[in-house]
C-alpha cells in the first residue's frame, strides 16, 4: 500500500492517498454481502476455535506475524500489487473476513511507520476508507454488519418491485455520504448504504426500502431522518470519524479537543457520554466560545481558546457547557429554543473549577 508523503518530510501540507484501499474495501463488503448464505448466523452458537485458519489464506502471508513481508529490492511491491492479489481471496466465513481485515490493518500501518505518513496527512476519502477498516476489525461491528446485510436484505426483498431490481441483490454498508445508491447490472442489485446503517433495525429498513423502491412521498424522509440522527446511528458515525486517525479537526496548536472531552467525560460524565464530532471554529471568536450542534452531534470551539494562555481547565469548562447541551437536548419554552434551563445551569455549576473559569472567560470577554 503506498502512501509516500512527499519526501517524507515533516510537510502536513502533503496529501497521502492510501490507493488501492477502496478497492480492498469493496472486495470485503461484497464477502461480507456474499457471506450469509455460507457463515455461521452471528446469533447462533461460535464458530469452533481456528476452524477457518488454513482456508482463507492471503498468499504470501504468515498470519502469525504482525507485518506483511516486504520485498527489501523493491519496496514498492509491498504496496497496492500485492494488495490487490491478496483481496480476490474466497474467504469462507467470518472468522476469516476478520482476519483478512485485521491483516490489511498491520499491513497499512508497517507502511505508515515504513513511509512516516501520519494519519492526519491522509485525504478525506482515504481517512474515511480507514476508518471503516478499522471499524469492521473492531470486536462485535462484523457481526452487527452481518445481521444488518441480512435483515436489509429480507426486508428489501419483499417490499422491492420484481421490476425494479435483479437477483441476487447484494447490501454494501460502505464509506459513502449519500443516503444510498443502486446500481442493477447483469449480475444482479447492488445497494450501497452508509455504514451507520447497519444499526437501523426492521422498521428503518422498511422505511428506507419505502424511499427507495417507493413512490416518494412528503413526509417519508422525515422519518428517515430522525432515525439518522438518533443516538445509535451517530454513535456508529462519531466512532467511525473518531477512528478516522484524523488529528487535524481535534488537535489545536496548543490543545487536543479529544483529550479535553476524555477528562471531561470522566470527571463529569462517569465515562459515559457517547463521543460528539469536537472541532475547532475556523474563525476566532470570543462572542461564542462554543457550541453544540445537534444536526450532526459537534461540539465546536472558538479557536480563540487554542492559546498557551489559556489553561485547559478552562477549555475543560467550555466543553462540560457545550456536552451539556448534548446530554440535555434541546427544550422548547414559548416558542423559542431554551437550552439553558434551570437545571441545566444546576448541573453546570457542579463542575469543579465552574467559577473560576467563567470568570476567567468573562475577562477574556471583556479584554478582546
Ligand atoms: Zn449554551
Amino acid at each position: 500500500m503506498e502512501a509516500t508523503a512527499r519526501n517524507g518530510s515533516q510537510d502536513v501540507t502533503s496529501r497521502v492517498t492510501l490507493s488501492g484501499l477502496a478497492r480492498a474495501i469493496e472486495r470485503i463488503a461484497g464477502a461480507l454481502a456474499r457471506a450469509d448464505d455460507s457463515m455461521p448466523d452471528p446469533n447462533g452458537p461460535p464458530p469452533l476455535p481456528h476452524s477457518s485458519i488454513g482456508r482463507w489464506g492471503v498468499a504470501g502471508v504468515d498470519p502469525d506475524r504482525s507485518h506483511y513481508p516486504h520485498d527489501r529490492e523493491n519496496p514498492q511491491h509491498n504496496t497496492v500489487g500485492s494488495l490487490r492479489s491478496t483481496t480476490g481471496t474466497r474467504h469462507s466465513n467470518m472468522d476469516g473476513i476478520l482476519r483478512w481485515v485485521r491483516q490489511l490493518l498491520s499491513r497499512i500501518e508497517a507502511s505508515r511507520v515504513r513511509s512516516g505518513w501520519r494519519p492526519e496527512q491522509l485525504t478525506p476519502a482515504s481517512r474515511r476508507q480507514l476508518a471503516w477498516l478499522h471499524f469492521l476489525g473492531t470486536d462485535g461491528n462484523l457481526a452487527d454488519y452481518l445481521r444488518a446485510v441480512r435483515s436489509a436484505r429480507a426486508l428489501f426483498t419483499e417490499v422491492a418491485p420484481l421490476a425494479r431490481w435483479r437477483r441476487p441483490l447484494s447490501i454494501h454498508f460502505l464509506p459513502t455520504q449519500s443516503l444510498y445508491r443502486m446500481r442493477t447490472t447483469d449480475d444482479g442489485t447492488r445497494i450501497l448504504l452508509p455504514t451507520p446503517m447497519i444499526v437501523f433495525d426492521a422498521r428503518g429498513f422498511s422505511e428506507l426500502a419505502r424511499v427507495m423502491f417507493g413512490r416518494r412521498r412528503h413526509g417519508r424522509d422525515a422519518v428517515l431522518h430522525d432515525l439518522m440522527l438518533g443516538p445509535s446511528y451517530q454513535a456508529v458515525q462519531s466512532q467511525l470519524e473518531g477512528l478516522g486517525g484524523g488529528g487535524n479537526d481535534t488537535r489545536g496548536r496548543i490543545h487536543d479537543l479529544a483529550d479535553s472531552f476524555a477528562r471531561v467525560n470522566a470527571a463529569c460524565f462517569n465515562g459515559q457520554m457517547p463521543p460528539p464530532r469536537l472541532m475547532w471554529s475556523r474563525r476566532v471568536s470570543t462572542l461564542r466560545f462554543g457550541y453544540y450542534r445537534y444536526a450532526n452531534d459537534t461540539v465546536t470551539i472558538s479557536q480563540v481558546l487554542d492559546h498557551p494562555d489559556i489553561p485547559t481547565f478552562v477549555i475543560d469548562h467550555v466543553m462540560h457547557h457545550e456536552l451539556l447541551h448534548k446530554k440535555h437536548g434541546l427544550r422548547w419554552q414559548n416558542g423559542r429554543g431554551h437550552a439553558h434551563t434551570r437545571e441545566f445551569r444546576a448541573e453546570e455549576r457542579s463542575y469543579e473549577r465552574f467559577h473560576e473559569a467563567d470568570q476567567f472567560l468573562r475577562r477574556l470577554a471583556r479584554k478582546r
